[in-house]
């Protein structure tokens, strides 16, 4: 029977296999369309010829015959749950039968197995064979579960596995999947040339995916490194990308606020700086005193390696607003960092410093009240603030730029409410520490850049050093050379989850309190963290800033740029606990003055990844690398709300083709959508949850 064809965008529903029911719960997990069913790739294929037969599962001595990984496909004859004694932990351990033989597999810490498999689900099962007490076993294999008590069709060399989808079971799953590609045809390919060059059209794409007719082809589409790939990874990135350029092609028709130059500003703003500019920094700065003054809504996100004087430029640009009627607000994330920041303002500002005003959260009533009644009164010219800027109460005079630190902790809720207020104001984003190209296009992508790629002159680098727990003496050694030398010192503890108790031996900074006390019997410890309310953590961090507190013990609170230029070293504690960006912004801690100093990571694991901070100080170098390690949502530290979701493609593995898909989107753009590109564009852009930014 021959069935009429449809077009990848048809709704799921009109497939012959699926009624109402699933249909539903499908929806439910995203599935809309064929597209979206057909690009849930399988993530393994699992060639039949491999399968063995539990009985043919041999020693030899005490070694298995087999080595690496073996399928094997049973039932479960009998299921176990307890708890281990010497570690107390979860212990799931199955019986698994055929006509041939049986086969223990086992599983830690994985509690929840105990309830979604019952004795007579079929497993089909893949993992390396250990010795066990009672013969061959698998510990913690991965398995499918595949329909009860059915057989599965062996019709294919190639068995796709793919994760569950809602209510989808492996066969109906295949059955599905068999009807779509079947039937689906296409429309015009909308990728343009340059990119669908030596790629194989979607459908041969998808056809190779989901069915690869042989094992060297299956080992490669595993690595989601083939053409076929390529090309559906390309329409993902594509497609995203034409929608983040078009974003930003409508912000540039908006009109902005014009912020004029005066005669003698530029050397009033000179007057500001105890130094000259480096050159990135002065580079940067034209390009934001060319968005304010052309009339077109700047949205830029400034970017450099810790200390590159990131924060100076915004000062410039907020300070060139100011000195020009309007008022500018610094938004940053902790109160701590906002009296920092005002302190340095004021600095800077000299005889000026009188414009600058702090809002925070945990001010008086009567102290918030004239800082409310300055902010819209327009006397306030540069506004620093945490959260508390985005209250209701708070109104402005002339808001015109808006300079936002650290902006991935701010929500894009908040960053709209602050917009109502102005108008629509400039915005400038500063990242912390510099993020990778690839992924600054899929976060930030409708944002123009700057980026601040040379340190200030007369940077000595930080002495780097990691140390195994057993030799930390020599970590505390150099403490003590710096404290005895008039320094001071960071010491930095992981903050522990309490689900973390217990699964590992970490020491919390209750036990390095006790540590240092005992190390350093004389000397001043402030410790802060989280927990604390605002005005003990301001405290505090006071007694260390001025020196009256020697060693500053802390999570990472003290990661978003405390400035303390006497401080000289810092110890980190089970560095492995930390991201690599994480780390380098630590190490920025350090460093800020005269005297030549040290960052000394403790770590008893993970070596090899915490020797990329040894052996660099290149931000960009070092964020590439947790990136490739941690993956695009880790890589923040918090997951990132603006990071888009896609199917087949990868931000990391992906990364060079995301730039091409941008260069095209910008080309094609300049040049005009076609109408397979507009039509495209139109269905797709649900799809993808754009940073809200523009
Ligand atoms: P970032 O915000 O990028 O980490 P900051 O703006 O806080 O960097 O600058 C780091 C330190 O370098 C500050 O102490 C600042 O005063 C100093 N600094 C910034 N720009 C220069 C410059 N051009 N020359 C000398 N020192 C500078
Ligand atoms: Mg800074």
């Amino acid at each position: 029977m021959s069935l009429a064809p449809l077009p990848l965008s048809s709704r799921v529903t009109v497939l012959r296999g699926l009624g109402p029911a699933r249909a539903a719960a499908l929806q439910e997990a995203g599935i809309e369309t064929l597209r979206d069913l057909l690009w849930n790739l399988p993530y393994r294929y699992v060639d039949r010829g491999s399968l063995r037969s539990l009985g043919s599962l041999e020693m030899r001595g005490l070694e298995p015959v087999e080595a690496g990984i073996v399928t094997v496909l049973g039932t479960i004859q009998d299921l176990r749950q307890s708890t281990t004694r010497v570690q107390h932990m979860a212990l799931t351990e199955v019986l698994l039968g055929d006509d041939t033989g049986t086969l223990r597999l086992v599983w830690f810490n994985q509690p929840y197995l105990g309830r979604t498999l019952k004795v007579g689900d079929r497993l089909l099962v893949f993992g390396t064979l250990f010795p066990g007490r009672h013969g061959l076993e698998m510990r913690g294999p991965q398995f499918e579960v595949m329909d009860r008590g059915g057989d599965i069709g062996w019709v294919r060399r190639f068995l796709p596995l793919y994760r569950r989808l809602g209510p989808l079971t492996g066969r109906v799953r295949q059955r599905l999947v068999a009807e779509g590609l079947e039937r689906a045809h296409l429309l015009e390919d909308w990728l343009p040339l340059d990119l669908a060059r030596d790629l194989p059209d979607t459908l041969t794409a998808l056809r190779l995916l989901h069915d690869p007719p042989d094992e060297s082809e299956a080992r490669d589409l595993e690595a989601g490194t083939t053409p076929a790939h390529r090309r559906l990874a390309s329409e993902e990135l594509f497609a995203f990308s034409l929608g983040v350029a078009l974003r930003r092609a409508g912000r540039l028709q908006r009109r902005g606020l014009v912020v004029p130059t005066s005669p003698g500003l530029r050397e009033r703003l000179r007057s500001f700086l105890p130094f000259h500019l480096t050159g990135a920094q002065r580079r940067a700065f034209k390009e934001i005193v060319d968005d304010l003054t052309a009339g077109r809504v700047m949205n830029r996100l400034l970017q450099g390696d810790v200390g590159s004087g990131k924060t100076l430029v915004a000062l410039l640009a907020l300070a060139m607003v100011a000195e020009t009627g309007g008022q500018g607000a610094l938004l940053v994330p902790t109160e701590v960092l906002a009296r920092q920041h005002a302190a340095s303002f004021k600095r800077y500002l000299g005889d000026q410093g009188g414009s600058m005003q702090l809002l925070l959260g945990g001010m008086k009533a009567a102290e918030k009240r004239a800082a409310l009644a300055r902010i819209a009164s327009g006397e306030a010219r540069y506004v620093v603030g945490t959260h508390a800027l985005f209250q209701e109460s708070v109104a402005f005079h002339r808001l015109q730029l808006v300079v936002v630190d650290e902006q991935h902790r701010f929500g894009v809720k908040q960053r709209e409410a602050l917009k109502e207020k102005g108008g629509d104001p400039h915005w400038l984003v500063m990242s912390a520490t510099p993020i990778p190209r690839s992924l600054a296009l899929a976060v930030f992508g409708d944002l123009d850049q700057s980026v601040l790629d040379e340190l200030p002159p007369g940077r000595q680098p930080i002495t780097t050093r990691l140390y195994k727990p057993d030799a930390a003496e020599r970590a505390w050694e150099q403490v003590r050379r710096e404290l005895a030398e008039g320094r001071q010192a960071f010491v930095v503890s992981p903050s522990i989850d309490p689900s973390d108790e217990g699964k590992v031996q970490l020491r919390d900074i209750q036990a390095m309190e006790a540590l240092l006390r005992g190390i350093f019997p004389e000397v001043g410890i402030e410790v802060v963290h989280g927990r604390l309310k605002a005005d003990e953590m301001a405290a505090r961090m006071g007694r260390f800033v001025t020196g009256e507190a020697k060693i500053l013990l802390a999570t990472t609170v003290i990661e978003v740029g405390v400035d303390v230029p006497n401080a000289t070293v810092m110890v980190v504690d089970h560095a492995e606990r930390f991201g690599l960006s994480q780390l380098h912004q630590l190490r920025g801690r350090v460093g800020r003055g005269e005297h030549r100093s040290h960052f000394l990571m403790i770590s008893g694991s993970e070596t090899e990844r915490l020797q990329t901070l040894v052996e660099t100080q290149d931000g960009f170098r070092i964020a590439q690398r947790d990136l490739e390690l941690r993956g695009p949502g880790e890589f923040f530290g918090v997951r990132q709300a603006g990071l888009p979701r896609f199917q087949v493609a990868d931000l990391v593995r992906d990364r060079a083709l995301l730039l091409r898909c941008r260069e095209a989107a910008d080309r094609v753009l300049a040049l005009g959508l076609s109408e397979a590109q507009a039509d495209w564009l139109k269905r797709e852009q649900v799809r993808f949850r754009l940073a809200e930014v523009s």
